[in-house]
This record gives C-alpha cells, sequence and structure tokens, in this order.
C-alpha cells in the first residue's frame, strides 16, 4: 500500500465501499479503503439485504430510490450479477396508522418511489396464506 492517498475512506462496509465507487467513477484517482477486519464484516455483511423505498422520512426514501437504479443495473454499472430480485414490499397498519401510512405514501411518491395503495383483498390475492385478520 502507498504512503500516500488524495482520499482516505476508514471502513469497507456499504457505505465506505459506496462512496469509493462514487468517488472513483466521478474521475478520482487516487482513493483508498482501509478496514480494520475485513471489507462487510461490520453490519454489511450481517444485512438481510433488504432493499426497499418506503420510508417516512422524505430525504431517505429519496436516496433509497436513487439507489435502486444501481441495484437493477448491476451487471453494466458494477459489472456483476449482484442476485437482485425485485419482489415488491408490503406495508400494513392498524386502522388508527392509515392516514399517517397515506401521508408517508404521498411523500414517497413525491420524490419518485414507485408505491400504491391497495386494500385487503389485494393483499390477499398477492399473498394467499396471510392472516389479514385484525385483532383486538
Ligand atoms: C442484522 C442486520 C440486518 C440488516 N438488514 C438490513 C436490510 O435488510 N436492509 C438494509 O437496507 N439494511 C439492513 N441493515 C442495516 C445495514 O446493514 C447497515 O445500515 C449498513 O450495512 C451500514 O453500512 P456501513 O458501511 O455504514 O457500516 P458497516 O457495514 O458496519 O461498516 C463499517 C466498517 O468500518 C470498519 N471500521 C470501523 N472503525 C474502523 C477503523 N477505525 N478503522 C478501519 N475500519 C474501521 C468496520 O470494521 C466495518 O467493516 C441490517 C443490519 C443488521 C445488523
Amino acid at each position: 500500500m502507498s504512503e500516500s492517498t488524495d482520499v482516505l475512506v476508514v471502513g469497507g462496509g456499504l457505505q465506505g465501499c459506496a462512496a469509493a465507487w462514487a468517488l472513483t467513477g466521478r474521475g478520482a484517482t487516487g482513493v483508498t479503503i482501509v478496514e480494520r477486519a475485513t471489507v462487510g464484516s461490520g453490519g454489511t455483511g450481517k444485512s438481510s439485504g433488504v432493499v426497499r423505498c418506503h420510508y417516512g422520512v422524505a430525504s431517505l426514501a429519496a436516496m433509497a430510490t436513487r439507489a435502486l437504479d444501481v441495484f437493477e443495473n448491476a451487471v453494466d454499472l458494477l459489472g456483476d450479477d449482484i442476485g437482485f430480485h425485485q419482489t415488491s414490499y408490503i406495508v400494513g397498519v392498524d386502522p388508527e396508522n392509515v392516514e399517517a401510512l397515506h401521508a408517508s405514501v404521498a411523500g414517497q411518491r413525491a420524490v419518485g418511489v414507485r408505491t400504491e395503495d391497495i386494500d385487503p383483498t389485494e393483499v390477499q390475492k398477492l399473498w394467499p396464506v396471510a392472516d389479514l385478520c385484525c385483532r383486538a
């Protein structure tokens, strides 16, 4: 390893590797990642790998939907099949939280998240084994 570098990224987790990848993609040449253990040994390696855009905070939803492009075009952008499968994501709430969910969904749509409201009948068709009965 050289003794000097233009950019030093501390930590070879998702954030560090993504930052280094984005910098080099924008023309930076001297980018070095230092990792105290092994790449992906932190939270990244423990992740369930769920990629979602449903976030109540609009800035998070915007970042997630922008990042989706990388997952969808990984072969072209990263040069490999990363095993990404889109299965959709269903969020259910109790009746008292429906209004809050609608507001959250509206905020997500405003930043480009592909999301829609469906009723329990449609959920049951998509997910026949789900027990959707409300409990007291
Ligand atoms: C069980 C679990 C399941 C999860 N499931 C999901 C999921 O389904 N979907 C999702 O989006 N997110 C999920 N997450 C969250 C996600 O994994 C983390 O938000 C993300 O991986 C964090 O990435 P990071 O690069 O910030 O941190 P990390 O992956 O923790 O990387 C930090 C790295 O820095 C290194 N480091 C720290 N200090 C130093 C130092 N001084 N010098 C050198 N190296 C150092 C560490 O060794 C580590 O490798 C999950 C997390 C956990 C724990």
